[in-house]
């Protein structure tokens, strides 16, 4: 059967980097009859300049007909001064909630070999590997009611509301617990279920929907402890679960615990496993067309794709081991280059990931 991925390059790096995805999921296609096929589509900048919307009707019919998407990034200058409405990031949104995205996964591993590159002693990270499931369509930063109002003593008073259905909840813990099925079977829900009644209801229903896991060890941290544990002790974690803003914070702060943007890859997934698959960092037009971004990222994410949505664990092995491989042969694009190692373009990396595997990784 074959299994179709939008392919969505987007702005700046995005058509770079996503090209040495797609070459590398082309060889393991060929060499495992995974059955992918590729359709390209426009988002963000590109789709703007053609049809005058950052997320056309075209590419929302290829992502909804597709099995998995695979993007690059999106934005620019060129496009800064446009109205917000047909911004680039809009193009991003839009597919998010038109595919109903509603489970960010963003792991956060380090390399031993790039253990240089964060701020923190290498034996605090070294060998990190841990993954944050933050749920994206909900909670406080869609919550209703929201604005900012006028007292009756004159004074104005912002406010938001932070919301979560049992049925949300539900589903993210799911996405959650089955993702920690995937890994070594740690999952640690986070919320602050000492003062937000919301997030008390959170910690009852991820208790409730572990008991279909009795293989995954669940466990409950409040955020102020957990952002605190990140980067104390961060390898103690496998899978975190949280809401969306306590996921935002919390995920930002673990990529950084690696020190290396070009390195992280992410997905989003819908209720039946769906996903979209993109690096975590933009479209870097200080270095577009250059050749020399960093394509790891994404082709991270395209390994995540066969490990989430494809359920090719063999597959999805191989190319993090031909990463590692090809960190292993002291390759290095510039942003994770220091002395003693081998400086490549984006295109020479993705060689060294396909020629690793060639070799067995
Ligand atoms: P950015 O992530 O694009 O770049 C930040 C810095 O990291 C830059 O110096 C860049 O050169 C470097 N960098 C990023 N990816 C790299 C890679 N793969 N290899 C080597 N170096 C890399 O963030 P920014 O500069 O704040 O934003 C640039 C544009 O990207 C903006 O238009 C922004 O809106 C957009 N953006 C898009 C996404 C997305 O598509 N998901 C995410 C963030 C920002």
């Amino acid at each position: 059967m074959t299994k179709k991925i939008a392919v969505l390059p987007g702005d700046g790096i995005g058509p770079e980097i996503v090209a040495e995805a797609v070459k590398v999921l082309e060889c393991l296609n060929a060499e495992m009859n995974l059955g992918l096929v590729f359709e390209n589509g426009l988002i963000g900048g590109a789709a703007y300049d053609v049809h005058g919307t950052p997320f056309p009707q075209q590419t929302l019919d290829l992502a909804k007909e597709a099995d998995a998407v695979l993007l690059g990034a999106v934005g620019g200058p060129k496009w800064e001064s446009l109205d917000i409405s047909v911004r680039p990031e809009k193009g991003l949104l839009g597919i998010r909630s038109e595919l109903q995205l509603f489970s960010n996964l963003r792991p956060a591993i380090l390399y031993p070999q790039l253990a240089d590159a964060s701020t923190l002693k290498p034996e605090v990270v070294a060998g990190l590997d841990i993954m944050i499931v933050r749920e994206l369509t909900g909670g406080i930063y869609f919550g209703q009611p929201r604005g900012i109002r006028m007292l009756e003593n004159g004074e104005r008073q912002g406010f938001n509301t932070l919301v979560y259905s049992e049925s949300e909840i539900r589903r993210i813990a799911h996405s959650a617990f089955r993702i920690a099925q995937k890994r070594n079977r740690r999952l640690c829900s986070v919320d602050k279920a000492n003062v937000l009644e919301c997030t008390e209801l959170w910690r009852e229903v991820v208790t409730e929907v572990g008991k279909d896991y009795p293989d995954v060890a669940l466990s409950h941290m409040y955020v102020d402890n957990a952002a605190m544990q990140l980067v104390r002790a961060p390898k103690q974690f496998d899978v975190l679960v949280t809401t969306n803003m306590f996921g935002d914070i919390l995920s930002d702060a673990a990529s950084m615990l690696t020190g290396s943007i070009g390195m992280l890859p992410s997905a989003s997934l819908d209720a039946n496993g769906k996903g979209m698959y993109e690096p975590i960092h933009g479209s870097a037009p200080d270095i577009a067309g250059k050749g020399i971004a960093n394509p790891l990222a994404t082709i991270l994410s395209a390994g995540m794709m066969l490990r989430y949505t494809f359920n090719q664990a063999e597959a999805a092995d191989r190319i993090e081991k031909a990463v590692n491989a090809a960190l292993d042969a002291k390759v290095r694009t510039a942003d994770i280059y220091s002395e003693g190692m081998t400086k490549v373009s984006t295109a020479q990396m993705g060689d060294a990931v396909v020629s690793a595997l060639r070799a067995g990784a």
